[in-house]
């Protein structure tokens, strides 16, 4: 039996990942950091709750990463776990630089001193590209972030590199293009879009308030994208992969397709507000997965379109139907 250890099990890409390992028949062992509240709503959503060996621990804790690794013996390990809201980042840029920077290298220091013939994923992020130095971006393109998140995920990138160079490490960054799905952040657009169409549907809200609509990104399925980052660790050599649809929407149309499948015009309830703008933006992300779709044979297997009408019917559901997870849908802002 194969075995898996990923931290960040409690997010989306962790839970569909979880799930993907699970149905290989994969030994799945997760790092769950203390929270106050239950953060496994995902997991029970997937119905896989109970078929993960779950570690306490955190990526800012060297001993318990140590720790978790020795008692789980993984022979992959998946580092999903960071602080991912770029909004955030601005608010705290220390915090975000300690998880999801330094945390990588705690991870990789980990495996290191435990087993360094561990397979590592880092997931690395398109935000590295952040003011684009070419059109079309892939594995080649000149990295210039315009974050604190966006810094962290290029520290991250590099000691993942550095680890793969210095120690011969099986060590991969999947340079990962913003994916979404029905378990998406409440905070991040796509989500808080499908949400509030379904709330303005049923009566519940009378508005959606964004910041910069211009803004695209190059979206995918979040379940498409965990394969890429399983085919990565299968390969007979480490590499670091783009992994994108290579087509990219703005906000706005993104609005105008979750507005339409309800048959609601958006421009009716749509109000922009200067508050959500952020200090610097990305204006435009548009990747080039030539390289994965070559290599590893993956390709993303849902459209845009499929992709926005399955969160609006899913946050239809979850505001007709079943408020279990009625804290996930409480949006700040
Ligand atoms: P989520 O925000 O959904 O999940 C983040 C996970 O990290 C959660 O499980 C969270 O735990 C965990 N976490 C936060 N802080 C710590 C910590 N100090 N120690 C250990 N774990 C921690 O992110 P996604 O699933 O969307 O993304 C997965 C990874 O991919 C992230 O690293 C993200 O930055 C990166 N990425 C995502 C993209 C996307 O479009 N989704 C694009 C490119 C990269 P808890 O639930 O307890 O808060
Ligand atoms: P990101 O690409 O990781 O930052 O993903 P997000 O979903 O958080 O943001 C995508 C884009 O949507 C960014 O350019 C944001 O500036 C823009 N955006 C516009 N209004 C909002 C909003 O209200 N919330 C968020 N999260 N993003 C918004």
């Amino acid at each position: 039996m194969k075995r898996a250890f990923i931290t960040g099990i409690t997010g989306q890409d962790g839970a569909y990942l979880a799930q993907l390992l699970l149905d290989k028949g994969y030994y799945v062992a997760g790092l769950v950091t203390r929270r106050s509240t239950d953060s496994t709503w995902r997991l029970k959503y997937l119905g896989i709750e109970n078929d993960i060996d779950y570690i306490d621990g955190d990526l800012l804790d060297c001993s318990s990463l140590n720790k978790a690794l020795e008692y789980s013996k993984p022979s992959e390990v998946y580092n999903l776990g960071s602080q991912s809201f770029v909004g955030t980042s601005w608010n705290q840029p220390i915090l975000t630089a300690q998880v999801t920077g330094l945390g990588v290298l705690n991870i990789l220091e980990a495996i290191r001193n435990t087993d360094p013939s561990i397979r590592f994923y880092q997931a690395s992020s398109s935000e590295i590209y952040g003011l684009v130095q070419e059109k079309v971006q892939s594995e080649k393109t000149p990295f210039y972030p315009r974050s604190p998140y966006g810094v962290s995920k290029l520290f991250g990138h590099w000691i993942t590199v550095n680890y793969r160079e210095s120690f011969q490490m099986y060590a991969c960054n999947g340079i990962l293009f913003n994916h979404e799905s029905p378990l998406r952040g409440i905070e991040f657009v796509t989500r808080k879009v499908s949400n509030t169409v379904a709330r303005i549907k049923i009566g519940e809200c009378k508005e959606l308030r964004l910041g910069n609509i211009d803004a695209k990104r190059d979206w995918g399925f979040a379940g498409d994208y965990v394969r890429a980052m399983w085919l990565m660790l299968q390969d007979s050599r480490a590499d670091d992969y783009v992994i994108s649809t290579g087509t990219t929407r703005s906000i706005r149309e993104m609005c105008k397709i979750a507005f339409d499948y309800v048959n609601l015009d958006y421009e009716e309830y749509l109000v922009i507000d200067p508050k959500l703008f952020r200090p610097s933006e990305v204006d435009i992300l548009l990747g080039d997965s030539t390289k994965a779709r070559t290599t590893l044979g993956w390709e993303p297997s849902t459209s845009f379109n499929d992709l926005i009408k399955m969160m609006v019917d899913f946050d239809l559901y979850l505001v007709e139907k079943d408020r279990k997870y009625s804290y996930h849908t409480s949006l700040k802002s």
